[in-house]
Formats: structure tokens, sequence, C-alpha cells
């Protein structure tokens, strides 16, 4: 997960739904042609990219008649896919999962891709919605309980591995050749709208030592 440049004006079409109350839709175009942009077509919890199945989450949620006044609140909506829209579905995240719009969330859980290809979600401090924030993550590309999220894990987990590879193809030709050319492609792989952009930044945080030049270019002004 990482932070997002939500725009405004917010959507025209919320005011007029909201104005139809429970017979109003938050799914109208415009919200998400807006939405689409904003989070650059990624899920804002796994981070897969171009979603095929890309849903209008509430961050938070409404069932139960609850948080109505929220339901065409443009704070609220954010971009995400099916499968992890369907995982946040549940009490333990509710309110408890970090906006990634008001907050940074690379400053709260650390995203780990590591050599033995598996997904390992950290926190970096003791607050609940770090917890809750990496819990949920990591189940996107861990929880198998059912046979569908099976499958959706492994699409998540190949796209990763996918990602992972070009990134570290293109760091291993900027180590042998620090020309400017080299530096700007891996550069374009770490900004925030790019897929899986918090397991790439991390990677360089955590080299830190072997890249102290690259570690700039995590400080993207979103
Ligand atoms: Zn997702």
């Amino acid at each position: 997960m990482v932070k997002v440049n939500r725009t405004y004006p917010a959507p025209a079409s919320l005011a007029i739904e909201a104005a139809k109350g429970t017979n109003g839709s938050y799914n109208e175009a415009d919200v998400i042609d807006q939405l689409k942009k904003d989070f650059a077509d990624k899920c804002y919890i796994c981070e897969l990219q171009g979603l095929q199945d890309g849903v209008v989450e509430h961050l938070i949620p409404h069932h139960g008649g609850k948080h109505m006044d929220l339901l065409f609140a443009w704070e609220n909506l954010f971009w995400s896919c099916t499968h992890c829209n369907n995982l946040k579905n549940r009490a333990e995240y509710e309110g408890n999962i970090i906006d990634c719009c008001q907050e940074d969330p690379e400053k709260h859980i650390n995203c780990v891709y590591t050599n033995t290809d598996t997904v390992e979600i950290h926190v970096r401090d003791a607050q609940k919605s770090s917890r809750m924030t990496a819990k949920l993550v990591g189940e996107a590309f861990n929880l198998v309980n059912t046979g569908i999220r099976e499958n959706a894990t492994t699409i998540r987990k190949n796209a990763l591995r996918t990602e992972m590879w070009i990134f570290f193809k293109l760091l291993n030709q900027y180590r042998q050749n620090k020309n400017k050319l080299n530096l700007r492609l891996v550069n374009s792989r770490l900004r925030t709208k790019t897929a899986f952009a918090a397991f790439k930044r991390d990677y360089i945080r955590m080299h830190s030592n072997e890249y102290p030049e690259l570690q700039e270019f995590l400080l993207e002004k979103i």
C-alpha cells in the first residue's frame, strides 16, 4: 500500500445521487473514471494494476445500514479489486484500515517480497491500524481458505513476481553501469503509481547500504 493523491472537486454525480438516498448510486461513470485515475488503476490494498474486476470500496463500510452518510462521501471511496474488497469485509477491519489518501502507509507497514518467493507484511509501529492493514495486505497474497481465494492469491503473486523480476533486472543493469538512462529506468519503477510499488520501494529502503543514492527517489512528492 502506498500514498494516493485524491483529486478534487469530487465527481459531480455524488451530490446528485446522494440526494436520492438509498436509491442513489456511487458507481456512476465519473466516479469510476476519477477513482481509476487517482489510484493509477491499482487496487489500493494489493496494488495489482489494470483491474478487470475493479469496484468502489468504502473505507468505512456501510453494511447493516451504518455510516449511510459516508455512502456518497468522496473521501470514503477507494478503488479496489473484488478479492480485496471481499477480504476487507470483516468486522475486525472496520475503521481499522489506514486511509492511504490521508496518511502515508509506507511509514507504518513494510511490504517484503522474499527471495523464497513469499510475501511478508510487517508493521513499523504499534498502532492498531498498522497491524490490521498489514494483516489485510498479507491476506491478499497469502490467504487460501477457499478455491476462489487460492486462485486470486496465485494471480497476484504471479503478477508481483513478474514485476519484481523486471525491477531486479533493471537494478542489476544499473549496478553494472550507473549511467543516467539506467538510473531513470530504475526510478520509473519506483514511482508510487506503478504496480506493487510498496514492495520495490521497501526493497530499496532495506538495501540502503547498497543503494544510498536511490533513497532520494523514495521521497517522491505526490
Ligand atoms: Zn486487491
